[in-house]
Order: C-alpha cells, then structure tokens, then sequence
C-alpha cells in the first residue's frame, strides 16, 4: 500500500461533492469548516435545540421563553399597519391564542402557508410580547400530515453569514451519507472498556445529537473522536522518535578538564537543577545513539548556562556546536555571552546570521568548515546549504516554540548524526507538552538561581498614568533602568509601531536618555540601541514586544507594560521574566484599562500573584483553552480541531503510551490493526510519518 487508501477519497474531495452544494456555498463552508468533507464532518455542532416540547397554549402563560413545538388552527392574517411592524397571524388551540409574526414579509406566500381555518404545526422560539404569546418567524412550518419532518432535537452549527442553520443541516446530512466504513484502528479492549463507538458511529452521532450531553466533550462519541486526534499526533511522534534512534548518533566522551574549567569560567555556581539537566545530557551525548532532549526551564532560570556546558562536551570530544535562536537579537546577545566564556577557555565563537553578506559571509563560513570555529551561533541562516562543519556533534535550539513542530522534523531530517538539544521558557502542562515534545526526553529546570527576588508586580489603573511617569522618575535618579512596552494594537505591526513611536517621542521629551526598539528596525540599529541600554548609556527602552523573547539585561530592575490588558498570559509572563534577573529588586506595573472584560482583569490578577511559569500556564489553559493557548502560531501547540486538552488530558497520556507499545509489538505497522493505524494517520494527514514507514 502506498499512498492514501482509496476509502479515505470521499473525504478529501471537496465539498463541491457534497449534493446541494456550488460554488458560492463552498467558499462559505470553506469559511466555516474547511474545504473537503471530512472538514464537514469535523465541523462538530454548538450545540441543540430540542423541539421535543409541545405544550398546550395555556401552559404557556408562565414560561418566559422556549422552544416549542405546537398545533393550532389559523384563526386570521393582519397584516401590518405601518412599515416596520410585522404581519401577524393569530392561531389557537382551543386553550389559548398566539400570534405568528413576520417582519418583511411576502402576504402572497404567507396566505398560501397559513390558510385561514386549516390546522398548522409550527416549531420555533415562543416569546412574550404585551402581554400576548408570539412566535417570531417559526423554524418549521408543516401540516399535520407531514409534522414528522420536524426533528425532535437539531444539531446547532456554528455559522457565517450566508450560512443559515437550516441550509447547514441539509448538506450536513448530505455529507454524511458518504460516511465511510472503516477497519478499527483501536485497541479492542481500550474500545470496549471506555464504550467508544466505531468511527462512522461516533460521526453520526456527534452530528445526531439526542440530548444536550451528546455535545459535551465527554460524550463517548465526542471523546471516541478527539482520542483518533490525539492518537494520530502521539504516533507521528512516536515514528519519529523510532527513526531518530534507528539513525545512527555517536558516541562523545567529553573532556573532564575542559570541562571543570568552563564551570570555573562562570561567576556564579550552578543550581541544582542546573546540574542535574547537563548530567543528564552528557549522559546522553556518551551514548552511542542521537539525543533528543527537551531543556524545559522558566523564564530567567539559566538554560544558556547548561546550553554552554553541552557544547563544551562536544568541543571537548573534538567536535563542533551549533546553538540557533529564533531572532537576530537573541543571536547576537548570545554571542555576546557565550564568546565570553568561550574566550576565557581560548575556545572560539562565529556568528552567522541572515545580515551577514560577501566577504565577512565567507571568513565566518571558512571558519566554521575548517573548525577553527568551535561554537557556531546563528538564527536559521546556520541551515542554508552552503554552511557545512568540519564535524558538527550537537545543536542546540533555543526558544524553540518559535519554530514549530514541522521545523523541528525538517532539522533533523538536516542534522545527521547531531545530538539535539531544545531550550524552551514556554512552562506549558505536561499534557500539552506531550503533544508538542512526545518523542522527546525532558529536562525540567525548576528552580531560579539563587538571590533572585521577587518581582513586585502591580496592577495599574491607566488614568493614573501621570503618578507612573513621576515614579519613574525617582527610579533613574536611583540608576535603576527600565523597559517601557507598548501596547499590541490588533495585530497590525504597523499600528503596534506608531503606538511605540509616540509614546518614545512623548518620554523622550521628559527624560533624557530614552531608546526606541521595534521589529521594523534594521539590525544595526536594534543591536546599537539594546548595547546602549545593556551598558547604561539609556535609561529606558521603548519597545514594542520584540523584547518578549530572551533579551538579557540583568540591571533592568523596572517594566512598565501599557495596555497589559491586551497580552496574554504567556507573554506577560515572558515580558516580566526581563527584569528580576539580577540581585536588585525589580518593580512591574501593569497598565490597565479599568473598563477591560472580566477574563482580562482574572488575567492581570493571575499574572500580579505568581512567578511560577507552570501555574501561569495552567491558569491560562483554563481561561482560554488549549487551541488559543499562548497564540498557538507561536507556541508550537498543535492546532486540534476535535480533542479539547483541557477537557481530554488523560486520553493524551493514554495516547501517549498507546503509541509506543503499538510500535513495539508492530514497529512498521503491518499488523491488520497497523494498516488501520497507517489509514488514521492519512485521515489525520500525518503523511510526513508514513514516510518513515516501510510500505505494507
Ligand atoms: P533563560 O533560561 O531565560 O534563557 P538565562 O540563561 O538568560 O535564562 O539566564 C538568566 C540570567 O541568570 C543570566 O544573567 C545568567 O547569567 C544568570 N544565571 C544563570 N545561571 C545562574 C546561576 N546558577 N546563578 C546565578 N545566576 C545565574
Ligand atoms: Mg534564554
């Protein structure tokens, strides 16, 4: 079998397959859902309206409003007296009398619906208006011949405009009729233990609801679905960790001295933690096979220290490291800390960015071909063609929620044989951690260095502006420096940049020695503007959020974030993590408008009241779920459209383990339940893990 298998076609076509469906309506669905028809069959509803109700018109008298269904005969049409008020239609049951009503309505079509005398059946949303029980434009009309057509409970979808609810429906029902039957890819005994329907069953049903639980997460049709979702993620992951330890690594046994003397290179000793994460890498660079090991740490609490380390084991065993950040700032600043150390060891460092060009280009890439150059630093400039090591052992990644998952596959299907090491400051669950870094070893550092106090954070009403300025004012009178960050407008950088311009022009006209950094500036300038600060010679920086990631100024002790109401969590958490670096106490005022949304306030308080990366981010999932958790482009999260990780955490975990003991028993997947799996994983799209498969 190779490529897709034929039973998955119906649901890749488009959904211009679906009968009822053309052009203009594509592109709606395509709005909503997706292109194809599985995307219709993702497209899981709200919720449900039950019609199940139909009450004689007197018991109505105290209900407020519902949904109902009812009987009655048309009395008579009024139609109305003056523009702007509805037609009406009054009907009864013999118990009571309610009015039908229809603003902009054609009296041709509404005579032939309701003739007068004739006996009706109308469901829809009952309301009271004056004093007297109306309909609004009824969702269903029929006679009481054909009443059976109205759905005792209806799925609700989520539209757009020019999708109504009733046309979804129709092609949702279209759609389904192309349902495939498929082998089972679950284990049996997992299957039957938690009650999961079969697959076509599950779809069916998450789009037939028969009550309201049946669009809760857990109902087994629902969970049933999200654990396929997650299944498909955790074996793509547990494929590339199969294939990651079938390539052969190597072996490097380090070199003791040197390594002792790095240490004695810093000016502080390690954290525990600190010494815990390098033990485990050497460990893991001794081995004859590829590391590839997650260095989990918060914000501020040293990955570049045990970064540094890692590459002395590789130097010390004669061979190169690469260290790549996700921005040319982080480069250089890493550069700046690590040539240091570098230089007291007479090990040497090359920086190798996008800006670098001709002849110094070319003096940086003989250098790090001829290995003069021990530690290589670049942003992803390091993985075009035409830089090739003398003998690369290790690479490092940092900040690695900036790349993605799907780079992280392309780098190392690059690195050959490298060990990899992969920083991250992004505290997320364990549950979502799986789904980004299943095939990966962890690394926690989870203690801050020593002296570090805590930061006093404060929630600052933005009316109070003027009292801040003035604060500030005492602090650079006591030389403390401070990070000034402008608010995100929308998501326009252009607009984020104008924002950050005024107000620099505004504080450059009250204090004297004031910065400006913004993404649009020419390298040059940033680094010119980040050392002038770093040095002392500002007092403040202000920037837009391109300081959220890394930046590294110890002797930053203040940060004023402005509309802090507008960030999320994570990256308020990253943005403060800027300051409390050093010894000095540090101060962060968050700005606020005080007539933000309730979720914004729960945000600031969150963020006021703890330090602690995890909590941050577990509130965070909370608030918002996992899909717009921490910006989801940014964070690596996938992007799950039918498994919910706040909801379904534990069905992750047992994925988790799923997917490893199905590759034990079936590393090629060509069981019979192994070419059900190969099927999941193509529904899933998952087609770059095939690829490492043999073909059945
Ligand atoms: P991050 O994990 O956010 O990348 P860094 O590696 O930039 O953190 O370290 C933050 C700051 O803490 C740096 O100024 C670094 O020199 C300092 N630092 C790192 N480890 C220790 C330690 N064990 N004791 C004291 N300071 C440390
Ligand atoms: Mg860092």
């Amino acid at each position: 079998m190779t490529g897709r298998p034929f039973i998955l076609d119906p649901l890749f076509q488009s959904t211009k397959s679906v009968p009822g469906v053309g052009p203009r309506m594509t592109k709606l669905l395509e709005k909503v859902a997706g292109p194809r028809v599985s995307d219709l069959f993702w497209h899981l509803p709200a919720g449900v309206i039950d019609r199940r109700f139909s009450p004689k018109l007197r018991d109505l008298v105290g209900i407020a409003e519902a949904v109902a269904t009812l009987t009655i005969r048309i009395e008579g049409h009024f139609p109305p007296k003056r523009p702007g008020l509805p037609y009406r239609i009054k009907g009864t049951d013999g118990t009571g009398w309610i009015d039908l009503t229809f603003f902009h309505a054609l009296a041709d079509y509404l005579e032939v619906q309701f003739p007068v005398g004739e006996e009706r059946v109308v469901s829809g949303r009952i309301e009271h208006y004056n004093g007297l029980l109306q309909m609004p434009h009824p969702d269903y009309i029929t006679t009481v011949e054909t009443a059976h057509q109205i759905p005792a409970i209806e799925p609700v979808y989520p539209l757009t405009a020019g999708l109504t609810q009733k046309v979804s429906l129709k092609i949702m029902r279209a759609a389904l009729s192309k349902i495939p039957v498929m082998d089972e890819w679950l284990d049996p005994a997992y299957q039957q233990r938690e009650q999961l329907p079969r697959w076509h069953e599950a779809v069916q049903s998450v789009h037939n609801p028969d009550n309201e639980q049946a669009v809760s997460p857990e109902h087994p049709a629902r969970k049933r679905l999200a654990y396929d979702e997650l299944l498909a993620n955790q074996l793509t992951m547990a494929l590339l960790r199969q294939n990651q330890q079938a390539q052969k690594g190597r072996s490097l046994p380090g070199d003791d001295a040197l390594f002792a003397r790095a240490l004695e290179a810093f000016s502080f000793d390690l954290t525990g933690s600190q010494k815990t994460a390098i033990a485990e890498v050497r460990a893991d660079m001794r081995k004859p096979t590829r590391m590839h090991r997650l260095l989990q740490g918060d914000v501020g609490s040293g990955k570049t220290a045990v970064a540094f380390l890692a590459a002395i084991h590789a130097i010390g065993s004669g061979a190169q490291a690469a260290i790549m950040a996700p921005t040319e700032i982080l480069a250089r600043q890493h550069e700046k800390t690590i040539s240091k150390l570098a230089a007291k060891l007479g090990l040497k460092t090359v920086t190798l960015t996008g800006r670098d060009k001709g002849k110094v280009r070319n003096e940086i890439l003989a250098a790090i071909a001829d290995g003069s150059a021990h530690i290589v630093i670049g942003t992803h400039a390091l993985f075009q063609e035409d830089v090739a090591f003398r003998d690369l052992a290790l690479v490092i990644i940092d900040e690695q929620h900036r790349f993605g998952v799907h780079q992280r596959l392309l780098l190392s299907e690059k690195g050959a044989t490298a060990d990899m090491l992969v920083m991250t400051a992004t505290p997320i669950p364990r549950t979502l951690t799986l789904t980004v870094y299943g095939d990966m070893e962890v690394s926690v550092l989870s203690e801050k260095p020593a002296g570090r106090q805590p930061i006093d954070t404060r929630l600052v009403s933005d009316e109070r502006l003027e009292e801040v300025l003035q604060g500030l004012q005492r602090k650079i009178e006591a030389g403390e420096r401070i990070y000034w960050v402008c608010p995100l407008v929308e998501e326009s950088e252009k607009l984020d940049l104008a924002a950050a311009e005024e107000r620099f022009k505004m504080m450059a006209l009250r204090f004297r020695r004031v910065g400006l950094l913004h993404g649009r500036m020419k390298p040059p300038e940033k680094d010119k503007v980040m050392e002038q600060f770093a040095k002392g010679e500002l007092d403040i920086l202000v920037s837009t959020t391109v300081i959220e990631v890394g930046v590294d100024v110890p002797e930053a002790t203040v940060m004023v974030i402005e509309h802090a109401e507008r960030f999320g969590l994570a990256q308020l958490h990253q943005l403060r993590g800027r300051i409390g670096r050093g010894t000095g106490k540090s101060a962060c005022i968050l700005l606020y408008n005080p007539k933000c949304s309730e979720i914004a306030k729960k945000r600031l308080a969150t963020i006021r009241d703890s330090e602690d990366g995890f909590y941050i981010s577990e509130q965070d999932l909370k608030l918002r779920g996992a899909g717009e958790m921490l910006g989801t482009r940014q964070s690596g999260v996938p992007e799950f459209r039918l498994a919910h990780p706040e909801f379904h955490a534990s069905l992750i975990e047992t994925a988790f383990d799923d997917a490893r003991l199905i590759l034990d028993r079936d590393p090629q997947l060509l069981s019979p339940r192994g070419l059900a799996l190969r099927t999941l994983l193509y529904l899933f799209e998952r087609d770059t893990a095939i690829k490492y498969l043999r073909s059945g």
